[in-house]
């Protein structure tokens, strides 16, 4: 039996358009006007809070944009409306279900990913395939406060299952691949962009499946 952890976003689902559109789409929703430099105060804001794990890094961009903008919208509000803007704007990547389903029934499956965990296992949730993840680690859990590649994300999610062998599944180079190997996984490397699912790694996944 493996432990096979899965990337969320471009891995597991990825947008229907682009993310600038979906941020768009949250403005809209609260009934505040989107410019390109509101966005542009939100993206830097909520990855300088991110990155710093403060407290609910979305309302606190939200809440930089309606001072320094003059928007007249509620940044709760506003966080809000953007995480039901993504719930909506999730598909799941081509294959991913009949990929999940086929490993499901013989080894444990995991979630590693960077995020805020609601919105991370929600977004998994949509495409409704949270149940067949037993183990779920997110950067921005209060326990586990590391970000791929740190070694604390990898350690969380290895000391959540006890198996042979720990498999890492992502579309990402340095998070999924280089520092996944570098803290004991073996790892699968998807391209999401592909038009179906493509795995470089074919040795690993074939003693998978
Ligand atoms: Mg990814």
């Amino acid at each position: 039996m493996a432990a096979i952890f899965f990337d969320v976003d471009g891995t597991l689902v990825r947008w229907r358009g682009d993310y600038g559109d979906v941020l768009a789409d949250a403005f809209e929703r609260a009934d505040a006007t989107v410019t390109d430099e509101r966005l542009a105060t939100y993206d830097e804001r909520f990855f300088q809070y991110f990155g710093d794990f403060a407290d609910d890094p979305s309302r606190r961009a939200f809440a930089d944009v309606c001072d320094e903008h003059a928007v007249d919208a509620e940044p709760g509000e506003l966080a809000e409306a953007l995480v039901a803007a993504e719930f909506d704007a999730v598909e799941p990547v081509p294959g991913v279900e009949s990929a999940v389903e086929a490993l499901a029934d013989r080894h444990t499956l995991g979630i590693l990913t960077n995020g805020v965990p609601d919105v991370q296992f929600g977004k998994v949730a949509e495409i409704g395939l949270l149940d067949r993840f037993d183990a779920r680690v997110a950067s921005h859990d209060p326990a586990i406060e590391a970000i791929k590649p740190d070694r604390g994300i990898y350690e969380a999610a290895r000391s959540r299952v006890d198996a042979e062998r720990y498999v890492m599944v992502g579309d990402d180079r340095e998070p999924d691949v280089d520092g996944a190997r570098e803290h004991g996984f073996e790892t699968v490397h998807v391209d999401a962009t592909a038009a179906d699912l493509s795995a470089p790694d074919f040795r690993t996944l074939a003693t998978l499946l």
